[in-house]
């Protein structure tokens, strides 16, 4: 099977978003194989009217009566985006519920309607089209837009969105802390929460973007393991929970429990042999089989020595952004290579960001129109085209990158034309340290030239056997040194 990456709930100014559906479905398809685009719908328990609540209140019906005013169109252009085989995409829309927390419902079916209902089963049972409820920012408190794990139905939430622009719902030790305005993460409330109280359900992470740029690097990413990319495909294996959460690299994982992918339920047996294989964008900094939640095998970046080159395969990351100015600063960069050969390239590319409407704030309809694009002209060529701004905070970036894999050694070349300033760096440089530069004289955008990552470094295998039990699950997590995860949905054994 294949890995496939999308983004199955975020936002733009159908509703209460900002930027156009024409501009987010555009800029998806340049780096995402499927995603939606989703409209907030209904908030059947929204909170009492004060004089702090009347302007969250009066946006937010705003919002769903835009949406509703234009349902068919919305629908139409997202049925006329789908490109089987190149861009899926998915009908949505979101509904807040204060008691079972915010759920966005997801559907094949172009026809879907926007139905009410003061629950998610509700809503589900009022549909005629084929659909699942997604629970998302799931940590927040309990009757706080948390999710409601007593009320959790695996027949119509197959997955969960564990991660997002709001932080990891994971669990309590997850790096990733909620700071969005609705407040912190709540253990009660994780993941790890819900699979202790023997709830079933595969990872799912999305960006929950409202400005309209779907995928949004670094804000969540959903991979799928299909056997093509066409809208049947990848919803049955959203329905087979056969998915796992990103932060934001394309770190691709294959999980099985004897021979099944991972989301699998099986027939109770006494031994589980598991086998994780991962090849990563960066560093593995540790990868962790969990069952039932206590680890079982772990790999530490610690394991290995050295820089490491026995494959003569690195993956390197080339990053631009930075500078001071609130205004777009657009990028065209041509990476050219001696003695060395591309062999793939990943892009991690970020549209601007806004949280939620502010009372005198607006955004165009354009916010995130940025003409982002990367793409391999030839086996030593490869282009890569962006529009940054500088950093939200000195802890928020708004960089984008590519991340090459590149087949060579030591003595390869990168001559990276950077807005017409030449860069020459080779991977024996590069495997040493990062090679950094600007555009100007001082407090101005910068490039940054990531140490290169041997092979063995970011790609391996691990596999062990372990007794179990019926009710146990055994899934697997991938930290890298550069902050990036990856949540590998568990595989059930049934209780009997
Ligand atoms: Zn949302």
């Amino acid at each position: 099977m294949n890995i496939y990456f999308g983004d199955l709930h975020n936002h733009c100014n159908i509703s209460y978003g900002f930027g156009n559906l024409e501009y987010a479905l555009m800029e998806a398809r340049e780096h995402l194989d499927f995603c939606t685009v989703t409209g907030h719908a209904h908030w059947p328990d929204i909170f009492r009217r004060n004089e702090d609540t009347g302007f969250i209140i009066d946006f937010h019906r705003a919002g769903f009566e835009k949406l509703s005013k234009n349902w068919n169109w919305v629908t139409k252009a997202i049925a006329d985006a789908n490109e089987e085989g190149s861009f899926v995409t998915f009908q949505s829309y979101e509904m807040h519920s204060s008691k079972y927390g915010d759920h966005h419902f997801l559907s094949p079916d172009d026809s879907l309607t926007l139905e009410t209902g003061d629950s998610p089963a509700e809503v589900i049972e009022n549909l005629a089209a084929e659909a699942v409820a997604i629970p998302h920012h799931i940590a927040y408190t309990p009757g706080y837009r948390g999710i409601s794990w007593v009320d959790f139905n695996e027949n119509i939430s197959p997955v969960v969105e564990v991660y997002s622009k709001h932080g990891s719902g994971v669990s309590d030790e997850s790096a990733g802390e909620y700071l969005h305005t609705m407040g912190p993460r709540d253990g009660r409330n994780t993941v790890y929460s819900g699979l202790k109280q023997g709830k079933r359900f595969g990872f799912a992470g999305s960006t929950d973007h409202h400005a309209g740029y779907p995928g949004s690097y670094g804000d969540g990413l959903t991979a799928v393991l299909s056997d093509s990319l066409d809208r049947k495909s990848i919803w049955q294996a959203i329905l087979a929970r056969r998915t796992y959460a990103l932060t934001g690299d394309r770190i691709r994982c294959r999980f099985a429990v004897n021979g099944k992918p991972m989301g699998s339920i099986l027939e109770p047996v006494e031994n589980a042999r598991y086998r994780l294989e991962v090849n990563g964008t960066d560093f593995i900094e540790k990868a962790v089989i969990y069952k039932n939640l206590e680890s079982v095998m772990v790999r530490h970046r610690e394991d290995f020595i050295g820089e490491g080159s026995l494959n003569n395969i690195y993956k390197i990351r080339i990053e631009v952004g930075w500078g001071r100015k609130s205004s777009p600063y657009h990028w065209k960069n041509m990476i050219s290579l001696t003695n060395g050969e591309i062999v793939s390239i990943d892009k991690c590319f970020r549209g601007q960001n806004v949280l939620a409407p502010k009372e005198g704030v607006d955004h165009p309809d354009d916010v995130n129109r940025l003409g982002n694009k990367a793409c391999i002209l030839n086996c030593s060529k490869a282009v890569f085209e962006c529009t940054t701004f500088r950093n939200t905070t000195t802890r928020h970036s708004s960089t984008n990158a590519v991340i090459l894999e590149i087949k060579g050694d030591e003595s390869t070349g990168l001559t990276i034309d950077v807005n017409d300033k030449i860069v020459n760096v080779s991977i024996g440089e590069l495997v040493k340290n990062s090679v950094s530069g600007h555009m100007n004289e001082y407090n101005c955008e910068a490039y940054l030239i990531h140490k290169a990552v041997a092979r063995e470094f970011y790609n391996f295998a691990m596999e062990g056997e372990i007794k179990v039990e019926p009710g146990d699950f055994i899934h697997a997590e991938v930290h890298q040194t550069n902050g990036q995860s990856a949540w590998i949905s568990p595989v059930f054994f049934d209780r009997k």
